[in-house]
C-alpha cells in the first residue's frame, strides 16, 4: 500500500482534478489524501473571523462567492449531468451547514466545522468525478478514523484499529480517498491538524498502515536549498535523513507541515516528494539514509518573540532553568531556541498566546526583555555542527548580519541562528550565495 497526498495546488481546478487519475490510477493498492482546493481554508477562515467579529452579513457573501466558485468547478468537471447533479446536490448540502451558524453566539467549536469543508468538497468532487471517468475508489471519511488524543497528538492506536476496519469493509479495492487536514479530538468534535496538516495525515495514515512509501504531491520539483519565495536561484534536494527534513520542516520549510517527518520516521517509511505539474521529476526522497557531510538547506520560521531573562541569581544556582521552563509548560508554550549565560537566559517562542502572563510570572526571577519580530534562520546538513570549517562559512556569509542569538550543538544537523525579521531576506540571500 502506498499513501499521496495532494496539496491544494494539485486539486486547485478542475483542470487539475482532470489531471490527477493519471497519477493516481494504476492497479497498485493506494490512499489517496486530498487537500482543499487552494485558497478554500484561507476562505473558511475568513468567514469564520467574520462571524466571530457578527458580521453575518460580510459573512454571507463570503460564503456565495466561494459556492459559486465551486459552481463553476462542478460545470467544468463533469460530462455526464447525472454526476453534475449529484455534486450540486452534496455542495448545497456544504453550503447550506456554512450559512447555518448565526453570528450571535459563533464558538471556536462550530469555527473548526467551518474548517473542515474544503477538504470534505474536495474528496467529494475527485471522488466522484473518478468514478464518473469508470474508476471505482471509496471515500473514507477522515473524521471516522483520525483522531487526537488529550496532549493533541494523533492516537496511533484508534487510528490504526479504525483504518484496518474500514479498509477490510472493502476487500479488493485499490483506490481510497480520504481528507488531509481535518481530525477528531479526544471529546469527538472536529478538529485539524493545523494550517498545512494535510502532509501531517499522510504520515499518519503511512505509519497506521504501514505503507510501502508516503508521496506528498505539491507544486514544485522537491525539497528545495532555500525558500523559493524569498531568495532567487533555489535547487532541488534529491536526498534528505528524516533528521534533516524533520530541522528544515519545524524551523519553516512551507513545503511540509512542521511535525509530518515524525510518524514515518517512527515507521522508517520512505517520504518522497514530487511535482504535479512535473511528474517524471526525480523531487526529493527522505529516508533514513544519510549522505556525505555538507550543508544540505536554510529554512526561517518568522513571528518569533525572543525573551531574555537576566538574574544575579543565577549565579552558580541549580534548579534555576528547570523553574523557567516550568512557567512555559504551565501555559503549554513550546520554546524553540535557548541560549545562557552566567547571569541571563535568553530563549524563544512563537505562540504568543500567554504571553503577558508568562511575562508576569517570570518576572519574579529577573529582569525580563522581550524582542518581537524575530525570524530564525535554520542551517542544515548531516553533521553540520561537527564538520570542520562549515561554521566559519555560515559565520563568513553573515558578516555584515547582527545576529541576536546562535544555537550550535544542540543537534548534529542543524545551527540556528536569530536574526531581526528585517534582516531576513539579505541573511538568506548571503547564506545562498556563499554557501551553495
Ligand atoms: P501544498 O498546497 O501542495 O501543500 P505548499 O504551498 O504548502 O503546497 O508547499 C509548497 C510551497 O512551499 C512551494 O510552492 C514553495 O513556495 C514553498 N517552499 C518553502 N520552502 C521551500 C523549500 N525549501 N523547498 C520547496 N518549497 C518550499
Ligand atoms: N487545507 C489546509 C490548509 O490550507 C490543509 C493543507 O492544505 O494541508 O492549511
Ligand atoms: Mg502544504
Amino acid at each position: 500500500m502506498k499513501v499521496l497526498k495532494f496539496g491544494g495546488t494539485s486539486v486547485g481546478s478542475a483542470e487539475r482534478m482532470k489531471t490527477l487519475p493519471q497519477l493516481i490510477v494504476n492497479g497498485d493498492p493506494k490512499i489517496v489524501v486530498l487537500s482543499a482546493m487552494s485558497g478554500t481554508t484561507n476562505s473558511l477562515a475568513e468567514i469564520a473571523a467574520l462571524l466571530h467579529g457578527q458580521k453575518q452579513r460580510e459573512a454571507a457573501a463570503a460564503i456565495g462567492s466561494l459556492e459559486e466558485k465551486y459552481v463553476r468547478v462542478v460545470a467544468e468537471l463533469y460530462a455526464t449531468p447525472e454526476y453534475a447533479k449529484k455534486a450540486t446536490s452534496a455542495l448545497k448540502a456544504h453550503f447550506e451547514q456554512l450559512r447555518s451558524f448565526p453570528a450571535e453566539h459563533f464558538s471556536v467549536k462550530e469555527e473548526r466545522t467551518v474548517l473542515s469543508q474544503g477538504e470534505l468538497m474536495s474528496t467529494m468532487l475527485q471522488n466522484l468525478y473518478l468514478n464518473e471517468q469508470g474508476v471505482q475508489s471509496v471515500l473514507l471519511p477522515a473524521l471516522s478514523f483520525m483522531r487526537k488524543d488529550q496532549r493533541d497528538e494523533p492516537d496511533m492506536y484508534f487510528i490504526r484499529e479504525v483504518l484496518k476496519r474500514e479498509l477490510a469493509q472493502h476487500p479488493g479495492c485499490k483506490l481510497f480517498i480520504t481528507q488531509g487536514y481535518i481530525c477528531r479530538n479526544f471529546l469527538g468534535e472536529v478538529d485539524n491538524l493545523k494550517r498545512g496538516g494535510s502532509d501531517y495525515s499522510a504520515s499518519i495514515i503511512g505509519a497506521a498502515v504501514g505503507a510501502e512509501e508516503v508521496q506528498i504531491w505539491t507544486d514544485i520539483d522537491g525539497f528545495h536549498n532555500n525558500d523559493p519565495r524569498v531568495v532567487e536561484k533555489t535547487h532541488s534536494i534529491s536526498h534528505l535523513s528524516f533528521d534533516e527534513a524533520s530541522e528544515l520542516a519545524y524551523f519553516g520549510a512551507k513545503i511540509l507541515h512542521p511535525a509530518c517527518v515524525i510518524p514515518v520516521q517512527e515507521a522508517k517509511i520512505p517520504l518522497w516528494i514530487k511535482n504535479t505539474m512535473n511528474p517524471t521529476a526525480f523531487g526529493t526522497l527522505i529516508s533514513a539514509e544519510t549522505r556525505p557531510d555538507s550543508i544540505k538547506a536554510v529554512a526561517a520560521k518568522d513571528n518569533i518573540t525572543a525573551i531574555k531573562i537576566k538574574s544575579g541569581r543565577m549565579l552558580l544556582a541549580y534548579g534555576f532553568i528547570r523553574q523557567i521552563f516550568e512557567v512555559f509548560e504551565d501555559y503549554r508554550t513550546p520554546i524553540d531556541m535557548i541560549t545562557t549565560s552566567e547571569v541571563a537566559v535568553s530563549l524563544t517562542i512563537d505562540d504568543t498566546s500567554n504571553l503577558a502572563k508568562i511575562v508576569d510570572k517570570l518576572k519574579h526571577f529577573g529582569v525580563v526583555e522581550v524582542d518581537s519580530n524575530m525570524t530564525i534562520i535554520c542551517v542544515v546538513g548531516n553533521k553540520i555542527s561537527e564538520s570542520k570549517g562549515l561554521a566559519a562559512r555560515i559565520f563568513n556569509a553573515l558578516s555584515d548580519i547582527p545576529i541576536r542569538m546562535i544555537s550550535f550543538g544542540g543537534s548534529r544537523h542543524n545551527i540556528s541562528l536569530l536574526v531581526d525579521s528585517a534582516y531576513k531576506k539579505p541573511a538568506m540571500e548571503a547564506l545562498n550565495e556563499k554557501l551553495f
